[in-house]
């Protein structure tokens, strides 16, 4: 009997783990990420600053249009590991579309934001991902809401915040980070 209760709390759990994870990438899925997003902003105490990060690959589909989908899966998968290396401890990424990525941040000083969306974007342009035998670089943009700057935190304004900012990202000519800051308005390329 103790064996079958072992070979089932193991099944369990090997269903839990797949059923919050992204197939193709290993990372979160959308669905958990944006439970997480909530259960973090629910949990939000004075003094642990938080911050919501999206990234989405740039012309993502001329990639897909001129090398094919499979080879669009494995830059995916490529820029999947690479962000996963340039995340600081404890920051939780999932993936929340095609080619959209979430980080959520805890006990983030919200002046080093910048520097990790830009180090995110620097480990994702030189992971460089191997396509039918050639190198090509992987640009994206980076759009970041500090959640405590936020009138209202609630995870829906975080997630709308972060968004604003990626478009604008977008709309600054891609390959670039912004901040949703009322303020200033950061922006950085090479
Ligand atoms: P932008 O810089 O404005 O984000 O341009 P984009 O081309 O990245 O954006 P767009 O939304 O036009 O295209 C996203 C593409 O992502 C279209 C879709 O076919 C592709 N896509 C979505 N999910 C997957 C997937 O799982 N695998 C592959 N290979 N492609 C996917
Ligand atoms: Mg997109
Ligand atoms: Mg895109």
């Amino acid at each position: 009997l103790r064996q079958v209760n072992q070979q089932l709390t193991e099944q369990s759990q090997r269903l839990y783990q797949a059923s919050i994870t992204d197939a193709l990438t290993g990372v979160n899925n959308r669905a958990h990420g944006m439970q997480r997003l909530h259960e973090m902003v629910q949990a939000r105490a004075a003094g642990r600053r938080q911050a919501l990060i999206l990234i989405d690959i740039d012309l993502f589909k001329s990639i897909n249009d001129s090398h094919g989908h499979p080879a669009g899966d494995q830059v995916l998968v490529a820029v999947a590991r690479a962000l996963q290396q340039a995340l600081p401890a404890g920051a939780e990424l999932s993936r929340v579309g095609g080619e959209e990525f979430m980080v959520l941040l805890t006990d983030v000083d919200p002046r080093q934001l910048f520097d990790i969306g830009n180090a995110l974007r620097a480990q994702v342009r030189a992971a460089s991902v191997e396509v039918a035998g050639k190198r090509i670089a992987v640009p994206i943009s980076v759009g970041i809401c500090a959640i405590d700057d936020l009138p209202e935190a609630t995870a829906q304004h975080a997630y709308v915040a972060a968004d604003d900012a990626l478009y604008r990202a977008k709309r600054g000519g891609r390959d670039c980070v912004c901040m949703h800051a009322p303020a200033a308005v950061d922006q950085a390329s090479s």
